[in-house]
């Protein structure tokens, strides 16, 4: 479904990604692990668009992303640092995304209101960002980033910013709700047990490549590279 085909990126003489090959199944929950450098924000900021690829392709269904600004990409983001309009109410901020595909208000408005219903925010539709709480204001990240049927979700350390226990509440919304919406997602974590417990398969990364891709079991039992073996199970 999503295909990433000798993706290499350089900024300047540093190769950030070197020759990166992924195949993502529709409906799929993928997993990018590793240490901090290891390529994986690049990897989304380069399948979002905010990124050029040095060299390789990126295709959707058999269509290139090549050329399309993020904006011309179905693709919905949650990233720790895509904040949301401060000024805009939680249903204004679900609807932006809506109002810049050209949907009228009033029927953009009843899917941003079906769509903070989806994540457990109905009452606080009318609430600014500062009036909700770190865990609420994912909520409405994730409602913006769904609320155009995305071909992909991207979704970087969303949770990096939330205490433990909401962190675990948040983890199981997230897989709650992509379930039911049948949408595929990349997920990007430090977090091993949050990796094992919500992927359909991670992504290990080092140094620029993926060093393996597979079910969170065979990561665990079979690593197939000295660097997964000794990463997986060591506590970071
Ligand atoms: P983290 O888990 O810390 O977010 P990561 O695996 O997401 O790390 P990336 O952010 O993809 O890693 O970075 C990969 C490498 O590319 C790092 O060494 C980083 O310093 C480098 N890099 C990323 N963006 C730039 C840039 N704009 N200019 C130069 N180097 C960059």
């Amino acid at each position: 479904y999503l295909q990433l085909s000798g993706v290499n990126k350089a900024f300047g003489d540093f190769v950030a990604l070197d020759d990166i090959n992924l195949d993502v199944e529709k409906g799929e929950f993928v997993t990018f692990l590793g240490p901090s450098g290891s390529g994986k924000t690049t990897t989304l900021m380069i399948i979002a668009g905010f990124e050029d690829a040095t060299h390789g392709a990126i295709t959707i269904e058999g269509q290139s992303l090549a050329g399309l600004a993020p904006q011309e990409r179905n693709i919905g983001i949650v990233f720790q640092n895509y904040a949301l309009f401060p000024h805009k109410t939680a249903e204004e901020n679900v609807f932006f995304p809506l109002q810049m595909r050209g949907v009228k208000k009033a029927e953009g408005l009843r899917k941003a209101a079906e769509m903070l219903e989806l994540v457990g925010l109905e009452g606080f539709a009318h609430r600014y960002p500062k009036e909700l709480s770190g865990g609420q204001q994912q909520r409405v990240a994730l409602a913006r980033a769904l609320v155009f049927e995305p071909d992909l979700l991207l979704l970087d350390e969303p949770l990096g910013a939330l205490d433990k226990n909401l962190r675990e509440a948040m983890q199981i919304e997230i897989k709650r709700i992509q379930k039911r919406l049948g949408v595929t997602t990349i997920f990007v974590t430090h977090d091993q047990t949050e990796a094992m417990s919500m992927s359909d398969r991670i992504v290990v990364f080092s140094d620029g490549t993926i060093e393996q891709a597979a079910p969170p079991l065979d990561v665990y039992h079979k690593p197939t590279t000295r660097f997964v073996a000794d990463f997986i199970g060591e506590s970071n």
